[in-house]
């Protein structure tokens, strides 16, 4: 059978047959094989379908019938809700050993050094579907006008990205349990990554403030990585020791027509409660940004027209009173912000920028990665919300964006010739080249 251009480039890079038919068979008594299953949401996923009752209609009557076939919702829940999540995780693993020795996780920045950067996310938020492995939180909410509390039930899962690439890859994720907080998962992650990995598989972890606590900062050392963490007032003592000693002359300063950069470095800064000293970057940045301001004034409704009077008839001469009307306006309005970073980060010679280079780059997971992953892959759409199958389907969705974005940098950008398409447009051609290949071949 003819293979897509997708599946025979994953197949190329990582063996990617081979890797998924060793998944083993959850069920006991399997009407379809596992691998069908699987094919049907990875390859899904991949084209962006988002719920699985799409999927599950594009495997009865759209671009995946010829290649997967009539497969049901139902069914394909069944089926995550007794796999192995496990497993799935060992495939993320095997693919970012694979993008490691293929040299995709390094970039020039990063002075050779693999970054990657922890987070958490909330998914499936609501108010009337749980499962058992749901947390819940009592709100205020209106409901018919009233205020009133209620039960709100959600997920949320801690990430690992590098971020040190020409793009983002996720390196695992992990659901957070009732009543563990998400420092506490996101280390549990991180073990776990470091078992599948191996030690030193990345460099530097960056985070954000939340994770600069003695017990995190000590068990991460003892994954034999380096960090580098926002400093916020969490630690009001560090901070506060950080900003006396920073109150000075800046060491860098750079402007460019973007911005206006100062940069002050202290190697070592006490920090009682950890009983030990840290390395401190802060930053000023003056960015001379574009910033879009809504302003709000009234707007006079012009008088209805004669012509129209018969569609508006009786009421043609009325005026009407000015409305308000929401007006754009653009306007050059620079945008303040002052970074603290704690690190453990031994420089040598490395000048001090780097600490706000690699603190910046924890950006890329916000601004990026769980913009993209929710908006274009569905992240959040609670399709199969029962415990096991939502893990087991979240972790297939966070692979087929982790090898659409490796296919969409590796080969469909670094092929492109004229104006590359964007990521969403290449799920489209992927779904129309399922469409295709088949109707070509038969
Ligand atoms: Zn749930």
């Amino acid at each position: 059978m003819q293979r897509h251009q997708f599946e025979a480039y994953l197949d190329k890079v990582f063996d990617w047959r081979r890797l998924t038919a060793v998944l083993t068979e959850g069920r006991q008594y399997p009407l379809y094989p596992w691998s069908e299953a699987f094919d049907a949401v990875f390859l899904g996923s991949a084209c962006q379908f988002g719920p699985l009752h799409r999927i599950e209609t594009e495997c009865r009557c759209g671009a995946l019938h010829k290649r997967i076939g009539t497969l049901s919702e139902d069914m394909l829940a069944y089926a995550m809700q007794r796999q192995n999540p496990a497993e799935i995780f060992s495939l993320g693993c095997q693919v970012a050993q694979q993008l490691k020795r293929n040299g995709v996780l390094r970039s020039d920045w990063a002075r050779g050094r693999v970054v990657a950067a922890v987070d958490g996310i909330e998914i499936c938020s609501s108010y009337c579907r749980c499962c058992d492995a749901c947390m819940s939180r009592e709100v205020e909410r209106k409901v018919e006008g009233k205020l009133q509390k209620s039960t709100q039930y959600y997920h949320r899962l801690s990430a690992v990205t590098v971020v040190s690439g020409a793009f983002p890859i996720f390196l695992g994720v992990r659901f957070q349990q009732d009543g563990e907080t998400e420092v506490a998962c996101s280390l549990a992650l991180l073990q776990d990554l470091s078992a599948k990995l191996g030690r030193r598989f990345i460099d530097i972890l960056v985070a954000d403030a939340i994770y600069l606590q003695t017990s995190f900062v000590r068990e991460v050392e003892l994954l034999a990585l380096d960090w580098v963490i926002n400093l916020k007032d969490n630690q009001p003592d560090l901070l506060a020791e950080a900003g006396r000693l920073t109150a000075g002359a800046p060491l860098y300063h750079e402007t460019t027509p973007q911005q206006d950069l100062q940069l002050w470095h202290v190697p070592e800064v006490d920090w009682p409660v950890a009983d030990r000293v840290v390395r401190v970057v802060k930053t000023v940045r003056v960015q001379n940004a574009k910033r879009v301001k809504v302003e709000e004034r009234p707007v006079e409704v012009p008088r209805i027209e004669e012509t129209q009077a018969g569609k508006t008839k009786g009421k043609s001469s009325k005026r009407k009173k000015p409305k308000c009307s929401r007006v754009k306006t653009k306007q050059l309005a620079p945008i303040v912000s002052t970074n603290f970073y704690a690190s453990n980060v031994d420089l040598g010679a490395i000048p001090p920028y780097f600490i706000h280079q690699l603190g910046g780059s924890r950006w890329t997971i916000d601004a990026q990665v769980f913009q993209t992953i929710t908006t274009d892959c569905h992240l959040k759409r609670p399709s199969a919300h029962q415990d096991c199958a939502l893990i087991v389907l979240t972790m297939i969705r966070v692979l087929a964006y982790t090898l659409t974005m490796v296919f969409y940098y590796r080969q469909v950008r670094s092929h492109c010739r004229g104006v590359p398409p964007g990521f969403c447009d290449m799920a489209r051609q992927l779904a129309y080249g399922y469409l295709t290949l088949f109707s070509d071949s038969s």
